[in-house]
């Protein structure tokens, strides 16, 4: 599971401080230490370690504790503000429109998560008493549409496809013209990804949002992958802009160094985490949830 290896040292680190009356700030800037060898272990990007532990160390040294609390204790709190803060404060929900069809873009590079992805979204949307419809853009990846169907199947959710044969940009376009016609408001596209981020696959992305605007650009990663997952993230947002990430995979990922670093260098939040193969295994992300998993 995500954050383990990173919540025990953590909470090693954190047991000596407790166990301690007095706190000197040669005391709190060796803890910092500890925690910021944990922080790179665990992958978190390197820039973002290093904001975090300035920031605390600010926060904490030369400064008087609440009466409330030991200092062991402020320090901790000062750490679990800072962890929340550093994936972006509360939960991110999706924008829906208000009125009308609200349009979901599903973005990535192929084998993140993007079709099994796109179906989880769809069942949890439907859950919340919304119509969706799932449009298979991913013309190019052989069985991608097939994939799409089944799985849209198995979470009773329609699915609008229109072959191989035709362009991914009018199908996004009949996809949505489907969806009015249907009585259906939510469209989930899920559009087709590459191997690597190349400037055909980003052309064909940016035509298809020029084209029905989506509400909600969702880019799928994959969270075993660290820190390319963040650098393709960065990417994403540069040419595509983005309004969230959804991180797949972290039921596999021991060292959790993506989740805690796509917020702070792309300023895009996570939205939903993928935790497991299951189409029930997508949960939306709560930064003060983990940070409380994380501190124990
Ligand atoms: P796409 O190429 O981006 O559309 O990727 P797929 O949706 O086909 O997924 C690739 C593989 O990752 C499949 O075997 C999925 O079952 C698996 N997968 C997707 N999300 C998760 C997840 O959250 N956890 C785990 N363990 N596997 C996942």
């Amino acid at each position: 599971m995500a954050f383990d290896q990173l919540s025990t040292k953590l909470q090693d680190v954190f047991k000596q401080l407790k166990g301690k009356g007095k706190l000197s700030d040669k005391d709190v800037k060796l803890a910092l230490r500890e925690v910021k060898l944990a922080l790179l272990e665990a992958d978190v990007n390197f820039k973002v370690v290093k904001q975090f532990i300035k920031t605390i160390e600010e926060r904490a040294v030369g400064h008087e504790v609440m009466e409330s609390l030991t200092p062991g204790q402020q320090v901790i709190k000062i750490v679990n503000e800072e962890l929340i803060n550093l994936m972006g404060s509360t939960q991110s929900k999706i924008n829906f429109a208000p009125r009308g069809i609200t349009v979901i873009m599903m973005v990535g590079l192929q084998g993140a998560g993007k079709t099994t992805t796109s179906a989880k979204l769809s069942s949890h949307i439907k859950s919340q008493g919304k119509r969706p419809l799932l449009v298979a853009c991913d013309v190019y990846r052989p069985a991608a549409i097939d994939q799409l169907t089944k799985v849209g199947k198995q979470v009773n959710v329609p699915v609008f496809s229109m072959g191989s044969d035709k362009n991914p940009v009018d199908i996004a376009q009949a996809g949505v013209n489907y969806a009015k016609e249907n009585n259906l408001d939510v469209v989930i596209i899920d559009t087709a990804g590459r191997l690597h981020i190349d400037e055909v696959l980003m052309d064909e992305l940016k035509n298809i949002k020029a084209l029905v605007k989506p509400q909600e650009i969702l880019l799928v990663v994959d969270a075993m992958t660290g820190q390319d997952a963040v650098n393709v993230a960065e990417s994403f947002d540069q040419t595509l802009g983005l309004d969230g990430v959804v991180m797949t995979k972290l039921d596999g990922d021991s060292r959790g160094g993506a989740a805690l670093s796509v917020k702070a260098v792309t300023n895009k939040p996570i939205k939903f985490v993928g935790m497991g193969e299951k189409l029930n295994d997508l949960e939306p992300f709560h930064p003060e949830r983990i940070a409380s998993r994380i501190l124990g």
